[in-house]
């Protein structure tokens, strides 16, 4: 199956993707995870990334494309995989699009998670994510066992230089004129499937569940 997670910064994408990752046994392939590893281990990639990251722009599209193309050709995606975070521009979706008809695949759905902007502030301020193994947190709906420390692997929870206030307007303000967008271009191609993401995250979660199950 292959899937898109649509959706604002602060929606709800990675959690959700991640869980969906882990029971339909497919990779979930997060542009921005790769970014952040990317920046953290100092490559050149990262080195021309994390201008961009900060500011809450975006980063070019060829080098975007570049990295999933590459990360796509893995074997671990040959049954399929969940784009989080990818495309976030239309030019990135055409990208997307050529690729797959060259290849003879198709997308499945593409999931749009909606979501009220002054609940995404309040959620991007709270969201905690490890250091070592990304896993997203929240320190009031979906907290940690232990204050600080990842659940999964036990690494320390950071907050993310781009959930600064002034940051977040501005990656929403990308949002609204560079990625959503993508909401025509899908609905267009049928494979648009809006799924309410206020609530509890299995409520979501299974929300999804039905969405997909309903294409
Ligand atoms: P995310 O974790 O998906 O919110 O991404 C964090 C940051 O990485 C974004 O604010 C962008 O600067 C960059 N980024 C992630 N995915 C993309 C993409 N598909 N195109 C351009 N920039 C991206």
């Amino acid at each position: 199956m292959r899937l898109i997670f649509l959706g604002p910064p602060g929606a709800g994408k990675g959690t959700q993707s991640q869980m969906l990752s882990e029971s339909l046994g497919i990779p979930q392939v997060s542009t921005g995870d790769m970014l952040r590893q990317a920046v953290a281990q100092r490559t050149q990639l990262g080195e021309v990334a994390r201008g961009y990251m900060e500011s809450g722009g975006l980063v070019p599209d060829d080098i975007i494309v570049g990295i999933v193309s590459e990360r796509l050709k893995k074997n671990d995606c040959v049954k399929g995989y969940i784009l989080d975070g990818f495309p976030r521009t239309v030019v990135q979706a055409e990208k997307l699009d050529e690729a797959l008809n060259g290849s003879g695949e198709r997308l499945d759905s593409v999931i749009n998670i909606v979501i009220r902007e002054d609940e995404l502030v309040q959620r991007l301020s709270g969201r905690r994510v490890c250091g070592s193994c990304q896993r997203a947190y929240h320190i009031t709906t979906s907290p940690p066992a232990k204050e600080g420390i990842c659940d999964a692997c036990g690494g320390q929870l950071v907050t993310r230089a781009d959930d600064e206030v002034g940051t977040v307007r501005k990656r929403l303000e990308v949002y609204r004129n560079q990625t959503s967008p993508l909401i025509q271009f899908y609905a267009g191609k049928s494979l648009l499937r809006d799924v309410e993401g206020v609530g509890e995250i299995r409520e979501v979660f299974s929300r999804i569940n039905t969405a997909i199950a309903g294409k």
